[in-house]
């Protein structure tokens, strides 16, 4: 029997047959299980988020702007209601090593001196704290189950290395889990070789979308692609339909990172 102890006002220890690490990007339960020692720099991303009312411009889309700042991540506008949007950048740890990235000067920097910026944020105010967090990327394979216990979601570092996504994964991620927990319940076999299933489905399903997302986010280092991309679908609806589909779509994620699609779209 497998288990957790809680330690708070009261000390509580719970025993189970199965132990499934579902708390998030500082996991206590992957780092008791040593599954993760510390996060890896190449393979974390750093983000800093702020709510914002009165900010001008569109409502009705989510904006990704790759800014030079902390390419390939972007900084991001999300409308949440018709007076709030979500504000925020990205970057990969590994990235601020050795140049001292205050990643929340970047934010109000971006917000107070870019040209694109700034007239948007004129009237705005800052109605949140802002807050900041680590991201474990997908980028590498983590240790995700051992003798009765599997992580899921950020725990198992699922996080979509180019579009800093997690919620799909981590869904996904606790749906296979709930198979393969069934199925151990019925074998009553909790064993670190019957729960290898889980890993097994767990990188059938989301693996080769990550290794696709790790190649795109390598790729949004060179600013010249990604100009060109943009530029492209400025100009033409398809070029932008194709974009947007990327985020969802493998197979249109693929494209992104072979070199005929930039030959197709240089001489489109
Ligand atoms: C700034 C920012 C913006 C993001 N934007 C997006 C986005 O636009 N789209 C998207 O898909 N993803 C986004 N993500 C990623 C997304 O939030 C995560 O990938 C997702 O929430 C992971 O779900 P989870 O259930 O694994 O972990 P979490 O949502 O972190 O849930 C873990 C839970 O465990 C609890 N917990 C942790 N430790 C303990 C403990 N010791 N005891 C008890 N409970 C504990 C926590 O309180 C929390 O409720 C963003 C992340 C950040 C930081």
């Amino acid at each position: 029997m497998k288990g957790i102890e809680l330690k708070g006002k009261k000390e509580r220890e719970f025993r189970a047959k199965i132990l499934v690490g579902a708390d998030g990007a500082h996991s206590v339960i992957a780092r008791k299980t040593g599954c993760v020692t510390e996060p890896d720099p190449r393979h974390s991303c750093a983000a800093v988020r702020a709510y914002y009312t009165g900010v001008a411009g569109p409502k009705d889309r989510i904006e990704l702007h790759f800014i030079d700042e902390v390419l390939p991540g972007y900084f991001w506008i999300f409308p949440v209601s018709k007076t709030e949007h979500n504000v925020g950048l990205g970057m990969l740890v590994k990235d601020m090593q050795g140049k001292h990235v205050n990643l929340k000067e970047v934010m109000f920097n971006a917000i107070e001196k870019n040209a694109l910026f700034k007239p948007r944020f004129k009237n705005a105010k800052l109605s949140s704290e802002v807050r900041g967090w680590n991201l474990p990327l997908g980028s590498r394979r983590q240790k995700v189950h051992g003798n009765g216990y599997l992580l899921v979601g950020d725990a198992a570092s699922l996080i979509d290395p180019f579009t800093g996504e997690g919620v799909g994964n981590a869904t996904t991620s606790a749906k296979i889990a709930s198979l393969v927990i069934e199925k151990a319940l019925k074998l009553n076999d909790f064993s670190e070789q019957m729960l290898s299933e889980y890993a097994d489905n767990l990188w059938a399903e989301l693996g080769s979308e990550l290794q696709t997302s790790y190649n795109l986010q390598r790729a949004g280092k060179w600013k010249f692609l990604l100009n060109l991309v943009i530029d492209k679908a400025a100009n033409r609806p398809e070029v932008r339909e194709f974009i947007g589909g990327t985020f969802t779509n493998e197979d249109a994620k693929k494209q992104l990172y072979s070199p005929l699609f930039y030959l197709k779209l240089l001489f489109a």
